[in-house]
């Protein structure tokens, strides 16, 4: 993990938020490469959920929502996590957590068995950010930063419902900012107390739950391997009846193997009715779906996959980052699915005159609009690739003293270093060919 923190901050990737203060606990900024980078996984799954199938669409709800909300789903009374704080240190733990926890003072042992730890009986800490509405502080005015996606859109049901024309099983999908005050955050993006969230709500008829359920586990599964997550490193887990919240009959966790182990990338729960009924009686509205064919009333169930956008580009490019000697010299590399790489490719002019950059410059007009093009020109050949290969650039454009003669490039392909020549006039189309071929981590191999 330590490596990759590195890589995000040396190439601007990721970085902690506010550092000229002194950096603000566990908030991050994404920089250039790093947007490309998140923008990517968050298109992929809008394709997934609106290109590629038609029962699912798009919503994008407000952050601050009614009070009501918080209370209808559950939120306020319940949304904690059990906290001790011990007095010596004054630090405050997750209580459920102590056993993978250290101590601040005494690290090998985790806190509470520290020689001079005097932790205080665990109690129960509210998750949600309170802010203020209006001028006035008064209790009426007490609004909160959403905790989840989710229940933006079950308010929202009965609106979709009319505008979409779409009837049960169908979804609602959205990607948005969600926020918790987590206890103990940490191990870089995987849990912050700001980040993104991928969420959609299927709606389908109670009968049809489970065979949704099977369905949307396996879809969410295989979304991973087709953007190249290794297969050996993600896995699904059914949790057992104790985990379970009391409104789901089934939840199950993708969970890919970080470098801080095993852990939840997304979660997938048949939630029933729970939130719909829950909505319903504290807003007297009517949440339901009458089927004109059936002539019958019914409160759909519902299957939701709960993503997080921040922990998935997080897992991608753990998967992604490899060392390998070339020529002796070690080069760091990510092999990011050709479709998340930020960058598609670079124009790099083998020396600094000779027309060479007038002409990368006209490359990069023909190919930019088309792909995310990047020039560079500072530095030697070896270093410029180096850079390329740091940010998992999949194709390098080199242009060299042929390519005044001939008009035609180097296309330096990232994984196996393998070189091609290619005409100018058909690099577009050879290029827009080969990052729409299916890839596959050559880590697999490894
Ligand atoms: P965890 O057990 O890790 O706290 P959770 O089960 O509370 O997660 P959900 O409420 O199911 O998480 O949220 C869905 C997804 O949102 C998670 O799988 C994760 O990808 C993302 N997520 C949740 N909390 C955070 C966080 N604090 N930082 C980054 N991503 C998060």
């Amino acid at each position: 993990m330590d490596k990759i923190v590195a890589l995000c901050k040396r190439r601007g990737l990721i970085f902690a938020s506010s550092e000229i203060y002194g950096g603000l606990g566990s908030t991050y900024d994404y920089g250039h490469y790093g947007v490309l980078l998140k923008q990517n996984v968050k298109n992929e799954w809008w394709r997934a959920m609106l290109s590629e199938r038609d029962d699912v669409v798009a919503l994008d709800s407000a952050i601050l929502q009614h009070p009501r909300t918080w209370e209808a789903s559950g939120h306020l009374a319940g949304f904690t996590d059990p906290l001790a704080d011990c007095r010596t240190c004054g630090q405050r733990f997750r209580a459920d957590h102590l056993p993978e926890l250290q101590c601040p003072r005494k690290p090998s042992k985790p806190p509470g068995d520290g020689p001079e730890c005097d932790l205080t009986e665990a109690r129960d800490f509210n998750l949600m950010f309170e802010t203020t509405m209006g001028p006035v502080k008064d209790a009426g005015a007490t609004v909160y930063l959403r905790p989840e996606t989710a229940q933006g859109i079950f308010v929202n049901f009965k609106n979709v419902l009319q505008f979409s024309r779409k009837k049960p099983p169908f979804g609602i999908a959205q990607v948005g900012k969600s926020f918790r005050n987590e206890i103990t955050p940490g191990n870089f993006v995987f849990r912050t107390r700001e980040f993104e969230q991928m969420e959609m709500e299927f709606f389908v008829p109670p009968a049809a739950a489970s065979e949704w359920y099977e369905l949307w586990k396996q879809a969410r599964h295989d979304w991973y391997t087709e953007l190249g997550i290794r297969a050996d490193h993600l896995r699904l887990r059914e949790h057992d009846a104790g985990e379970l919240s009391h409104y789901s009959s089934a939840t199950a966790d993708i969970e890919y193997l970080f470098p801080i182990g095993w852990s939840e990338l997304e979660g997938i729960a048949n939630r029933g009715d729970f939130d719909l009924t829950q909505h319903a009686e504290y807003s007297g509205e009517k949440l339901e779906y009458f089927d004109p064919q059936s002539k019958q009333r019914y409160v759909p169930h519902v299957i939701e996959p709960a993503a997080g956008a921040d922990r998935a580009t997080l897992a991608f490019l753990v998967d992604a980052y490899d060392e390998e000697d070339v020529g002796g010299e070690q080069r760091t590399v990510l092999k990011l699915h050709p479709r998340l790489a930020p960058v598609k490719v670079a124009v790099l002019p083998l020396v600094r005159k000779d027309g060479q950059p007038e002409l990368s410059r006209e490359i990069v007009s023909a190919l930019r609009g088309r792909m995310q093009t990047e020039y560079d020109e500072g530095g030697t050949i070896g270093k410029r690739y180096r850079r390329q290969d740091e940010i998992g650039t999949p194709f390098c454009v080199t242009v060299d003293h042929q390519t005044l003669e001939d008009r035609t490039v180097t296309v330096r392909e990232r994984d196996s270093l393998a070189q091609q020549r290619v005409a100018i006039d058909a690099l577009a189309g050879v290029l827009a060919a080969r990052l729409a071929e299916p890839w596959q981590s050559p880590k697999l191999a490894k």
